[in-house]
């Protein structure tokens, strides 16, 4: 009897602990979800502004590359997006051992393209005077400049026995891969341009972002099946020097992203940038060239003789 009230002040007592532990609980969980929500929506927000950024940069340095505005700082996130695209891209074709190629040079010499995209720039003659040093010959996949320094330099790649071959006029990726037709408006525009400035009209090509980019608004497969009706054959690569990505490599990692690589195939075909603000590129040049000549291999521009090296095959697409 006596106990009756001590018991039920335990009673209460205990409920009370195990409701304020209940509260506790749930407004730790609260807490979490809120500080988890909160995170996820900062790291999203950022994400998005980088990417948008990075996108606005990218169309307004080829706005700026199309009216000749070359001497823009926009010049200098020059395109980012575009070759970071099939960058990953792991070929799996064109082994060392694969003898199928009919090259007058030698025919079981491992052979190296050197191609630069989206000059000329205003380092377009340092890369030129790199590649005369060493006597090699490289491909310019070039975009539409219309002043006439860029001019002499188109012409001056020619000149001095490198392959032009075409990328884009205006390289910005939401005008060109609307629609076929607006790819091939684009590409004969930069065609246009680069024969009247040099008298050469171009078979190669590289589409920007590569066959294998996921930007393009209609199927890259109807894109290539058109400029393959046209005449073109078109280029990507299997080795990359890596300064299209955002990681701002050093000189000496430039080198070892191509040398770990190539020589890997038969034919090598390696990307890089011959951009305003790829000066670390013309830096790494020299060395890439050197290492690449002392493993025997043989630098080449390219020809009708070159093997293409395409991420998404034409024969895939177009029964030739
Ligand atoms: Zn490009």
């Amino acid at each position: 009897m006596s106990n009756e009230p001590i018991s039920g002040l335990r009673e209460r007592e205990r409920r009370r602990r195990r409701v304020n532990r209940i509260k506790k609980v749930i407004i730790g969980l609260i807490s979490f979800w809120m500080i988890f929500s909160l995170t996820a929506i900062v790291i999203l927000t950022i994400s998005i502004t980088a990417a948008n950024k990075r996108i606005d940069n990218v169309e307004q340095h080829n706005q700026a590359d199309a009216t000749g505005n070359s001497d823009s700082k926009k010049n200098d996130v020059d395109n980012n997006i575009d070759d970071n695209i099939g960058e990953d891209y792991e070929p799996t074709d064109d082994p060392i051992d694969d003898t199928g190629e009919d090259e007058p040079i030698d025919e079981n010499a491992i052979k190296v393209y050197l191609t630069f995209d989206d000059g000329p720039s205003e380092n377009t003659e340092k890369i030129l005077d790199i590649l005369k040093e060493y006597d090699v010959k490289a491909t310019f996949f070039v975009i539409g400049k219309t002043d006439d320094y860029s001019k002499e330099l188109y012409k001056r790649i020619v000149d001095e026995g490198h392959t032009i071959a075409l990328h884009s006029y205006s390289h910005r990726y939401s005008s060109i891969y609307k629609s076929v037709e607006d790819y091939a408006k684009d590409l004969q525009k930069i065609s246009d341009v680069v024969f009247d400035a040099t008298g050469v009209r171009c078979k190669f090509i590289r589409f920007p972002g590569g066959s294998s980019n996921t930007v393009s608004a209609v199927s890259m497969k109807d894109i290539i099946k058109y400029v393959t009706e046209q005449g073109y054959v078109y280029f990507d690569w299997n080795v990359v020097n890596g300064d299209a990505t955002a990681k701002n490599y050093t000189v000496d990692q430039l080198v070892d992203n191509v040398m770990n690589d190539v020589g890997k195939y038969q034919t090598n075909v390696v990307l890089m940038h011959d951009a305003r603000a790829k000066t670390s590129t013309v830096e790494a040049l020299p060395t890439i060239i050197e290492k690449i000549l002392e493993k025997g291999y043989v630098i080449l521009p390219i020809d009708d003789n070159t093997t293409p090296i395409q991420h998404i095959k034409v024969e895939s697409v177009v029964t030739q």
